[in-house]
């Protein structure tokens, strides 16, 4: 198949290209480049089953492909706070403009939303039934109203114009090829752990979050891109729920440092707890993750050491 992945050069769809890659696809990798990086897919670029677009979803394309990806949008507040009114553009436009592709050469379509849906759950763990509690004018409503509209017009293109569409309700996702200065937690953790700098924990660190390695997550994301008629959403994230004080407690043992905490003060609409009731993906698309939040951190901590260049235990 032809598959065109938006935002193919950021973390998440770096791995997801060379997944399908190494399947037999052609792949289309699109990006701007605003968080994506070069070296994400350098790898790849030799491979005559891979061709690099540099281009902004905000703008309509031409492509043929039989399915699409549409990942492109910043994912850590630091960036998707940089310039809110691009994030809306990028969720609101790149959706239009990707569900417009779609219906033009009948592909079909799977949006990347989040978790943030949700905003700070009155439910817990959440269920794709949940509505959410989501503040529509606090510093996260760019990413979170504008993910909650990519998926308001999925479902409008779907029952309006019969587009082969999925929803997938990502939750917090780390691995290898998360940028040093990407933001989010696990990142910020096992950087500032490796060079003997104090975790900063924001608030108490008491609230919680469940971590999906990410190689976990683009199985989930293929199976259910393969899976017919499934035009709702689905969470795909790991359900083991930890307090973000234990992540950094365990961060710090495998990076063999105690730098300690730096507390700081817990950013605005923070939510409080996170967890994934996955019954849906584990029911319709065969899927459990299957990698602890350990393993993985051992695995995201050994490629952060390459890259920092702090030597390996
Ligand atoms: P990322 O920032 O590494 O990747 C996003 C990619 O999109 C980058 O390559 C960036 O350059 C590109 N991009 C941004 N705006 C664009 C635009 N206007 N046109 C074209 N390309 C654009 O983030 P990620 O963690 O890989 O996230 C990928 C997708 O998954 C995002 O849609 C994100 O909202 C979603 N998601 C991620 C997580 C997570 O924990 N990683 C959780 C929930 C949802
Ligand atoms: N967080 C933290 N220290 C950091 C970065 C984040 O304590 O250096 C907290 C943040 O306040 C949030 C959690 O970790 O409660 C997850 O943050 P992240 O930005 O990774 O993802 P999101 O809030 O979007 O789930």
């Amino acid at each position: 198949m032809r598959i065109l992945v938006t935002g193919g050069a950021g973390f998440i769809g770096s791995h997801l290209c060379e997944r399908l890659l190494g399947e037999g696809n052609e792949v289309l990798c699109l990006d701007n480049f605003f968080t994506g990086r070069r070296e994400n897919i350098f790898h790849l670029l030799d491979n005559p089953r891979f061709e690099l677009l540099r281009h902004d979803v905000t703008e309509p394309i031409l492509l043929e492909v039989d399915q699409i990806y549409n990942l492109a949008c910043p994912a850590s507040p630091v960036h998707y706070q940089y310039n809110p009114v691009k994030t809306v553009k990028t969720s609101v436009m790149g959706a239009i403009n990707m569900l417009g592709l779609a219906k033009r050469v009948r592909a079909r379509i799977l949006q990347a939303s989040t978790s943030e849906v949700y905003g700070d759950p009155l439910v817990h763990p959440q269920t794709e039934d949940y509505w959410g509690n989501v503040n529509p004018i606090g510093l996260r409503s760019c990413y979170d109203e504008g993910k909650r509209l990519a998926e308001t017009l999925m479902t409008d293109y779907h029952r309006q114009n019969n587009v082969d569409i999925r929803i997938a309700r990502i939750f917090n996702t780390y691995g290898p090829r998360m940028l040093e200065d990407d933001g989010r937690v696990v990142s910020n953790f096992i950087v500032q752990a490796l060079r003997g700098e104090p975790l900063t924990l924001y608030g108490e660190g008491e609230q919680t979050r469940s971590f999906c390695y990410v190689s976990d997550l683009i199985e989930g994301l293929m199976r259910l891109m393969n899976t017919d008629e499934l035009h709702e959403p689905v969470n795909l994230g790991n359900p083991g729920e930890f307090t973000i004080k234990q992540l950094a407690e365990e961060v710090m043992a495998i990076c063999g440092k105690n730098s300690g905490f730096e507390y700081l003060p817990l950013p605005a609409d923070d939510p409080r707890q996170r967890r994934p009731d996955i019954t849906r993906a584990q029911n319709l698309l065969l899927w459990n993750p299957t990698i602890p939040l350990r393993e993985g951190l051992v695995k995201t901590v050994d490629d952060f050491r390459k890259r920092l260049n702090e030597p390996q235990v």
